[in-house]
């Protein structure tokens, strides 16, 4: 089994070897390399102190000393040296309460949580795989080092983080492994919400985002997203709709782009249909006002997981508008853009047309019409750089000022009153145009 590190992954790992230590690329880096897909970034392992490595480098970092770890700078790239550990008792299925060091290269692959995740390789010695990952590689399977439930027991983060692995290379979770999870999941409580954030984007922003449906089968988003498990309980009968709301989430998550702000939208654009759901006389359900409601559930669960403010605010405000649409006329669509605000386009056509095709096959064809049209007014308007902002007014303050207006809270009124002008009438944006206006609104202090 031959595979090709990075030169200074090899520079590293030789230099290691040079004094006496042996060091091996290990983990997810060997993985991805298996399967032939870019490692996000080059682990090492080695039998050297976090000391010892120190002295053979330049330039190093001391990432997590106590953990093992040092940040080997090669040309301002990053290489993380661990050295070989056995974790030690875990606290409240958390974090292991210390870590022991030892210079045997399987004790460090024991603790690993999946067997794909645990090999190491070096030019010398070739493919270290204890545990077969390399089997299991190619059955696609995610199994664990070990017994299930004493992996899971030990660390409950690591039954999320299998099926964040299956959504992202596509495999199946090893039947023990189900099980295990199955059992296991009410322990997930104990784990921080910043390492549940973590693995959930790596899910959602996956190859296979319906894995989330796994996540949901094993009790796991019992724990962390209740409100999803309500979605899969909440039916729609309504012509727009064939599935409930939990799995036309699902699918509005497979067709909308693998990006953290869309996939988080989609996953929560109708969290708040099943508190909105009321049934009329013929039997048919409608969702009033689950907009404006999903925004403000989107915002509490964000925030529970701790999400970061720009992530929140992003996803909530597309939340708030996937659902409303403009006549479709250049004027409409302008002032919709201004309402929504410049910056939830064009994010908000992929939205919408995840939306739709997640919904029955009902006016399927004219709703992505409109989408299309909605999107062409908006290019033309933004082809046009038709103003949108105060900030793009031909006049400013000082204008106004100039007028004889007397600074404060008057002026922003009347600068939001000509935006308003503008954005019904764009030949209205000059200097000369804006000024007669004012003069037309009449405001006492001219
Ligand atoms: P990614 O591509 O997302 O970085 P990865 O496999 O590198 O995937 P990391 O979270 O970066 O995952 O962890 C690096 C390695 O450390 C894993 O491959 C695994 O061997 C080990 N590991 C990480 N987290 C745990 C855990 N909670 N329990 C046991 N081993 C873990
Ligand atoms: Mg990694």
């Amino acid at each position: 089994m031959k595979m090709i590190l990075p030169e200074k992954v090899n520079f590293i790992i030789r230099t290691l070897q040079k004094h006496g230590f042996e060091g091996y690329a290990v983990g997810g880096c060997v993985r991805d390399a298996m399967l032939s897909r870019v490692p996000q970034d080059w682990d090492i392992t080695t039998s050297a102190k976090p000391e010892q490595v120190k002295s053979l480098f330049k330039h190093t970092i001391d990432t997590g000393i106590q953990h093992g770890t040092v940040t080997v700078m090669l040309d301002h790239e990053g290489f993380e040296v661990t050295t070989y550990r056995i974790d030690g008792e875990y606290e409240d299925a958390r974090h292991p309460k210390e870590v022991q060091f030892t210079s045997n290269l399987l004790e460090d692959l024991k603790r690993r949580d999946f067997t794909i995740n645990a090999m190491a390789y070096n030019e010398k010695d070739g493919l270290v795989d204890a545990f077969d990952g390399l089997g299991d590689l190619e059955l696609g399977i995610i199994r664990c080092v070990g017994v299930a439930e004493e992996r899971f027991t030990e660390d409950a983060l690591r039954m999320l983080r299998a099926v964040r692995f299956a959504a992202q290379l596509g495999f199946s979770i090893e039947e023990q492994t189900v099980a295990a999870i199955g059992k296991l999941a009410p322990n997930l409580a104990k784990v921080s919400a910043e390492r549940v954030q973590i693995e959930l984007v790596k899910l959602l922003t996956s190859a296979h985002p319906e894995e989330i449906k796994t996540a949901w089968e094993t009790g796991l988003t019992k724990v962390f997203l209740p409100e999803f498990d309500t979605m899969m309980e909440t039916e729609q009968n309504n012509p727009h709709h064939q599935y409930s709301v939990g799995e036309h989430t699902i699918i509005s998550l497979q067709e909308v782009k693998a990006e953290k702000v869309l996939r988080l939208t989609m996953l929560l654009h109708d969290v708040a249909k099943p508190f909105c759901r009321t049934t009329d006389e013929n039997g048919v359900d409608h969702f009033y006002g689950h907009v404006e409601k999903g925004a403000e559930i989107a915002r509490t669960i964000l925030r529970r997981l701790k999400f970061d403010n720009d992530t929140t605010n992003r996803v909530c405000r597309l939340v708030a508008c996937h659902d409303h649409m403009p006549s479709l006329t250049e004027k409409s669509v302008r002032k919709a853009v201004f309402r929504n605000g410049t910056e939830q386009y064009p994010a908000l056509f992929d939205v919408k047309r995840a939306d739709i095709f997640a919904q029955s096959n009902y006016l399927r064809e004219e709703k992505l019409e409109a989408v299309a049209s909605y999107e062409e007014f908006y290019q033309t308007i933004m082809e046009k750089q038709q103003c949108l902002s105060i900030k793009e007014l031909a006049v400013g303050g000082s204008d106004l000022i100039e007028l004889g207006m007397k600074p404060g809270k008057e002026i922003g009124e009347t600068l939001k009153q000509l935006l308003e002008l503008v954005l019904e009438d764009p030949q209205l944006n000059t200097k000369e145009k804006l000024i007669q206006q004012v003069h037309n609104l009449k405001t006492p202090h001219i």
